[in-house]
């Protein structure tokens, strides 16, 4: 299967293992659901700057959308090595998207489930077709593999 394709499928198995959160979090009350869904829409463009804005990939992203939309609404965001500030924004929000409804999810045993299956499967898939042709070396799933190009190199 084509890189874009996988890549794609697996954006979009992010998103429904989110959904399924989502959905848990609003079964324990509309105020948490609510809560979360706003957190989410700043956690989302905090990674998109911090993390995609700085990829050397990000016009070439196998997951196509990130990358656009980073591209898109960080314009003057250039290709460089990633700050501890950086790093720092993407745990963050990577945390507030992934680890905070865990607190809840829990105790939703199908969702739960449902959410880490299809989250494991998308990470291999990722791992497996994505990460191999992917310039961004300043990435921690890189393991510092160098390829000729990375976030160390300006655009
Ligand atoms: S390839 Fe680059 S732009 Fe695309 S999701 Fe990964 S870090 Fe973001």
């Amino acid at each position: 299967m084509q890189r874009n394709t996988i890549g794609v499928i697996s954006l979009g198995a992010v998103a429904l293992a989110l959904a399924a959160a989502v959905q848990s979090l609003f079964q324990e009350s509309i105020l948490l659901g609510t809560a979360y869904l706003l957190l989410a829409s700043l956690a989302v463009p905090v990674v998109l700057f911090a993390f995609c804005a700085k990829c050397p990939d990000r016009d070439n992203c196998g997951h196509a959308l990130p990358g656009k939309a980073a591209a898109a609404l960080f314009s003057k965001r250039k290709c460089s090595p990633y700050t501890a500030g950086d790093r720092a924004l993407t745990a963050a929000g990577l945390a507030v998207l992934l680890l905070l409804p865990q607190i809840w999810l829990w105790k939703h045993p199908v969702a739960f489930v449902f959410f880490w299956i299809v989250m494991i499967a998308a990470v291999t898939g990722i791992r497996a077709k994505l990460c191999p042709s992917c310039r961004n070396t300043g990435c921690p799933a890189c393991g510092g593999k160098s390829r000729g190009t990375g976030s160390g190199k300006g655009r």
